[in-house]
């Protein structure tokens, strides 16, 4: 892929000192995550997933090495830089979702709208739009309690995205979910990724979630074993796992 990346990532290091022996969670990383791509990072548990999403997403830092997003060296900023630098930047999802229980679906998602608004000018999607998106049309006026778990998940999707992310960071967004419910999570945050081209990681150590990704990496005890391109992604809910 040509271009600018989003992320450039250069000898990432991770290592965690327990008593006498040193956890190497990620070793000697680079990696360019490019406009638009949705990638997903493939692994067992304890291979350094989640370690490296939060290093990109500024909520962890690194021992070793640099991450640089678009022109600011994220491993140089302050956390009062981070701090704005997820706020207008980066939308997460984990696999819990999250939602204010006490608003509706459309309520959770334009109160982040509405803050973006105010907080940094740029123009978010709107909630109605990006429920639709999702499939929640019919559940917007719907609390968190509810609505099933994946109908939860969607929402906290539509919430992500509505910002209009240049990235959109999930870790582990089915792993809660049953196979049917997680199919239609996986559908939207395509569906997204299409729509708005937003630059899309989902970790998973699910292999059959990892094909219907555009580029699938592979990583085993915090290093990146392959790097690979799905010049055919399957559509998501012709899963089967
Ligand atoms: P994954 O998301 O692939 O399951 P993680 O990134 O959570 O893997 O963890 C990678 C390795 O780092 C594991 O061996 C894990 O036990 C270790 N690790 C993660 N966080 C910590 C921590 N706060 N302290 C010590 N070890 C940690
Ligand atoms: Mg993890």
């Amino acid at each position: 892929m040509s271009g600018t990346p989003v992320f450039n990532a250069r000898g990432l290091a991770k290592t965690y000192q327990m008593g006498e022996v040193e956890v190497h969670a990620l070793r000697q990383v680079d990696l360019d995550l490019h406009a638009g791509e949705f990638v997903v990072i493939l692994g067992p548990s304890g291979s350094g997933k989640s370690t490296l999403l939060n290093i990109l997403g500024g909520l962890d830092a690194p021992t070793a090495g640099t991450v640089q997003f678009r022109d600011h060296v994220l491993t140089d900023a302050d956390e009062k830089a981070l701090t704005q630098y997820r706020r207008e930047h980066v939308g997460f999802v984990f696999q819990f979702y999250n939602l204010i229980p006490s608003l509706t679906a459309y309520e959770n998602v334009a109160l982040v709208t509405s803050l973006a608004t105010e907080t940094h000018g740029t123009t978010p999607a709107d909630p109605a739009a990006v429920l639709k998106l999702v499939g929640l049309e019919a559940r917007m006026d719907s609390f968190p309690a509810q609505l099933s778990g994946g109908e939860q998940q969607r929402v906290a999707i539509a919430r992500a995205v509505a910002k209009r992310p240049d990235v959109l960071l999930c870790d582990e967004p089915t792993g809660a979910l049953d196979v049917e419910t997680g199919k239609l999570v996986l559908k939207a945050l395509r569906d997204a990724n299409r729509e708005f081209g937003t630059l899309t990681v989902v970790i998973t150590h699910n292999a059959t979630v990892a094909s219907m990704a555009d580029r699938i990496l592979k990583l085993r005890d915090g290093q990146i074993i392959s790097d690979e391109r799905n010049e055919s992604p399957a559509d998501p809910e012709s899963l089967v796992w």
